[in-house]
């Protein structure tokens, strides 16, 4: 006995086994008197002597029937069988079987008792079962936690695992036809069975009671799905009509522990059902409050994330925003921020420090506020537009700030919310007064004269003529082209300062005489505009403004020490009211009427005519003309011969002629100056040269013409030529000519003007062995200190003397002191124009013995000549 209540402790303890909570061995040590364990042989042996034995089938239902890990029989239905046995006195002999084979073992009666089993109208039919439930159960479908299962509609074409012959296989599959699902389901011998089919991905889910699943499913990673099913009531079984004294055993002592809640059937049921954890709450709720906590970590973590970045960010923004305020204050421009009520709500320090105003004084002000009502207009219209249009602004604004007033270039800029609509407007003021004031400098030197602060020809141009096209059809225009007469000698003389000065008091005299409705034009050097408007036709008082300044222009100009006169010459053009007119073309007649009044003697003042025009037009024709003839060798020349006291031609003069194709011949008195004027007299005089000088060289290869010189005249343009002499070198090398037979005409004024010059050339030209004769003697500013420099061979006393020598006492005297003179210079005299005897004989008796006239010929051609001389004299 001793050594059977040890064995049975032994055998209680060992049940504990390995993982089993300390209460149990309480319950264990309650029962141990009346236990006896064994494995089937020993029971054998033990029962005979004990009393009943009770032959259960033990199969694997953990927690409700199996074996645990110390090899004993364990679960809720052997504990309550245990207990029940203490009670009844039986002896329990465990037969280890799978779920089908205990079922037909008790129904063969090779087991006497089955725990666990649910009631069925099949089962009813073969076992026999006692009344009172000794447990509650329900099914409940597990599956893996990456393929969860949330719907029993998720079973379509799914493949699920079931105990074989349990009761859950013909519910499960009822449950599926009711639903129209199509399920493959597999049958497995065990639970461990079906959850490894799954756990290996042979299922998709497996099906359980919960009290097993919620003991194992963990261990194959399964979790519970939500759905359950088939509450069921579990029993114990005898096999048909054995054995009722077992079943009513067992519900007597079921209906007596469940009157009580302190008895043990619960401390069973609550321990088990305890252990592991009993799933009160089902693993799916267990799982969104795992999932929930989960999620709220997460939002804990996130929340202290998005913490750490709105910090970080913050602090960025906090850099980003010192940085741009850096910025935005060392920008060389105003920057500014206004609401919709035109406040500022922000201003750079720039403009804080141009106001010399501290932030405090600008915010939440308006520009009327800061500058008053009349600065702020203008920057309140500029602001309007910008919330009026939605677009940015470019103005420039003027502000007055510290000290100056400056231009600043603003652009505005409409600032939009999220919503696109404007609260704001957005300016940036940029200083340009510098670049305003370059740009009036340019301006002005673009339109004014800088010496005199006159508007100059462009303004004339960009501003007036305009003015002139629409000026009123009632008035009428003057306008004047000024040109002083001697301005260029006392430039030269004086030097420029001097000059300069001149001109201002020269502007000054203009201004004052000026007319209100006149403008003063500078066109350059000594030459001026004036520009007047008329009421009616302007010939009146033009013609009294030119008069008073002619007069004005002729008093004296006193300074260092000078006293000098400087008239001026004056051409008027005008424009009669309603005559449209164009002002480049008046200003044309104008500089025309202006020639004209040099050429009437300067100091006086000219109107423009249309005569003056036609003249012009002819002249600038002719201008044409004359340089195709000189390619298409309209010019020849004619000679008119000299002679001598002895009637003996001693030389000729070469005179150049015109034969125009359209006008016949041109007398050179008129193409001679229009040639000096276009510069074509350098390349005619050059021709002319040369064709005397061949001329020159083939009369000195004949007998009659042998002695002959030859006179050739020179323009002023010419002398002045920097290669006068020497292509007057040229020429003579070229033809062969000898020097000593030509003769050079010049004229005193083209002497006087530079004295030194004229003296070089024609010492040089003297040095070649050319002579030089001064032509038109008496006209000019004979003096007898320059004549006695200039190395001169002759002097030709000019036709307007030798014409009157007889009638005019002052001619004939001044013929007379000619030749007197060239006695006592050495110079040999000719007298030119000589047409009668009487005058011959005249000048032989004063002592002038070389002539040429028509008395002795005309000028003819050298075909002519020749046949002169080729007739026999007579
Ligand atoms: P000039 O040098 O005083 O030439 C003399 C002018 O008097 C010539 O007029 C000639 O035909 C004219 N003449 C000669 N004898 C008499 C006379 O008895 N009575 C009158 N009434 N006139 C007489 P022309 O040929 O018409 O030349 C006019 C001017 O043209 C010249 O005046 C000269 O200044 C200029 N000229 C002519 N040919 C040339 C030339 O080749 N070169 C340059 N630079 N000027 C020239
Ligand atoms: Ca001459
Ligand atoms: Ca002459």
């Amino acid at each position: 006995m001793i050594l059977n209540v040890f064995t049975c402790l032994s055998a209680r303890l060992r049940q504990i086994g390995p993982g089993r909570r300390p209460g149990d061995i309480w319950r264990s040590l309650r029962a141990f008197p009346f236990i006896f364990f064994s494995l089937h042989s020993m029971a054998e042996i033990d029962a005979s002597a004990q009393g009943q034995v009770v032959r259960v089938g033990l199969y694997e239902n953990e927690p409700k029937v199996f074996t645990n890990t110390a090899g004993v029989p364990a679960g809720i239905f052997i504990d309550l069988l245990n207990e029940i046995a203490v009670t009844q006195n039986w002896t329990l002999d465990y037969r280890p079987c799978d779920w089908s084979q205990c079922l037909n073992w008790l129904e063969t009666g090779q087991l006497d008792l089955m725990p666990d089993v649910a009631l069925t109208d099949d089962r009813q039919r073969r076992f026999d079962f006692h009344q009172q439930p000794a447990l509650n159960s329900w099914s409940q479908l597990y599956s893996r936690p990456d393929q969860p299962i949330v719907s029993i509609f998720q079973l379509n074409d799914a493949r699920v695992a079931l105990l074989q012959d349990s009761v859950q296989l013909p519910y499960f599959q009822s449950m599926l036809i009711n639903f129209g699902l199509q399920t493959e389901l597999i049958e497995a011998p065990d639970y461990p069975e079906a959850f490894r089919r799954v756990r290996d991905g042979e299922a998709d889910a497996a099906v359980s009671n919960y009290l097993y699943g919620a003991l194992h499913a963990s261990q194959y990673n399964l979790v519970a799905t939500p759905i359950a099913f088939q509450p069921s009531q579990l029993y114990f079984a005898t096999g048909k009509g054995q054995k009722s004294d077992l079943l009513a055993a067992i519900d007597q002592q079921l209906t007596n522990w469940r009157a009580n809640s302190d008895s043990v059937y619960f401390d069973i049921l609550n321990e088990w059902q305890n252990l592991p954890p009993k799933p009160l709450i089902p693993r799916w709720l267990i799982l969104s409050l795992t999932t929930a906590l989960a999620l709220l970590a997460i939002t804990v973590l996130l929340i202290t994330w998005l913490r750490h970045l709105v910090a970080a960010r913050t602090r960025a923004l906090s850099d980003s925003e010192r940085k741009l305020t850096t910025i935005l204050d060392s920008v060389g421009a105003f920057i500014y921020i206004k609401n919709r009520d035109f406040k500022y709500q922000y201003a750079n320090q720039q403009l804080l420090d141009f106001l010399g105003k501290r932030k405090e004084e600008i915010l939440d002000r308006t520009d009327s506020d800061l500058f008053g009502e009349t600065v702020a207009t203008p920057y309140l219209s500029n602001d309007r537009q910008v919330f009026a249009q939605g677009h940015p602004v470019r103005a420039e604004e003027t502000l007055k700030g510290n000290d100056e007033e400056r231009t600043f270039l603003s652009i505005k800029i409409p600032l939009h919310d999220h919503l696109g609509s404007i609260y704001a407007l957005c300016g940036i003021s940029t200083d340009i007064t510098e670049e305003k004031d370059r740009e009036a400098r340019i301006q002005y030197l673009a339109y004014y004269e800088p010496l005199t602060g006159l508007p100059n020809r462009a303004y004339l141009f960009d501003y007036l003529a305009p003015a002139i096209l629409n000026r009123p059809p009632h008035q009428g225009l003057a306008l004047m082209v000024l040109d002083l007469d001697d301005f260029k000698d006392i430039n030269d003389t004086h030097g420029h300062d001097y000059g300069d000065q001149l001109l201002i008091e020269v502007v000054r005299r203009l201004t004052n005489a000026l007319p209100d409705k006149g403008h003063l034009i500078h066109l350059g050097a000594d030459e001026f505009v004036i520009v007047m408007f008329t009421e009616g036709t302007p010939n009146d008082p033009a013609s009294a403004f030119c008069e008073q300044v002619t007069q004005y222009m002729r008093n004296g100009y006193e300074w260092r020490d000078f006293s000098n006169h400087c008239t001026a010459s004056i051409g008027l053009a005008l424009l009669e009211p309603a005559e449209a007119g164009d002002l480049g073309q008046t200003l044309k007649h104008a500089e025309v009427a202006m020639h004209q009044a040099k050429l009437n003697g300067r100091d006086g003042w000219c109107l423009f005519t249309e005569q003056m025009h036609i003249a012009l037009q002819t002249r600038l024709a002719l201008d044409a003309d004359m340089r195709n003839s000189l390619a298409d060798q309209d010019f020849f020349l004619v000679y008119q011969l000299q002679f001598d006291d002895r009637q003996q031609a001693i030389g000729a003069e070469a005179l150049l002629r015109w034969r125009h194709p359209q006008r016949g011949l041109v007398s050179p008195m008129e193409f001679i100056p229009l040639a000096e004027r276009n510069g074509l007299i350098l390349p005619l005089g050059r021709w002319v040269l040369l064709t005397a000088c061949q001329q020159l060289v083939h009369w000195a290869g004949q007998t009659e013409t042998s002695g002959l010189s030859m006179s050739v005249n020179v323009s002023a343009v010419q002398f002045r030529s920097a290669d006068f002499t020497a292509i007057v070198a040229e020429v003579l090398a070229q033809t062969g000519a000898r020097a000593e037979r030509l003769k050079l005409e010049l004229t005193e004024t083209m002497l006087i003007d530079d004295l030194d010059d004229a003296i070089r050339n024609i010492s040089e030209l003297k040095a070649m062995g050319v002579d030089v004769a001064l032509d038109d003697f008496g006209t000019g500013y004979s003096s007898l200190a320059y004549l006695k420099r200039l190395p001169l061979s002759q002097l030709k006393i000019d036709q307007t003397f030798v014409a009157d020598v007889l009638i005019d006492p002052v001619a004939a005297a001044i013929a007379r002191t000619i030749i007197g003179l060239g006695h006592s210079l050495d110079l040999n005299v000719i007298a030119e124009g000589v047409e009668t005897e009487e005058q011959r004989e005249w000048l032989k008796q004063e002592g002038c013995l070389a002539y040429q006239g028509y008395l002795f010929g005309r000028p003819e051609t050298a075909e002519q000549l020749r046949h002169r001389w080729a007739q026999p004299a007579n």
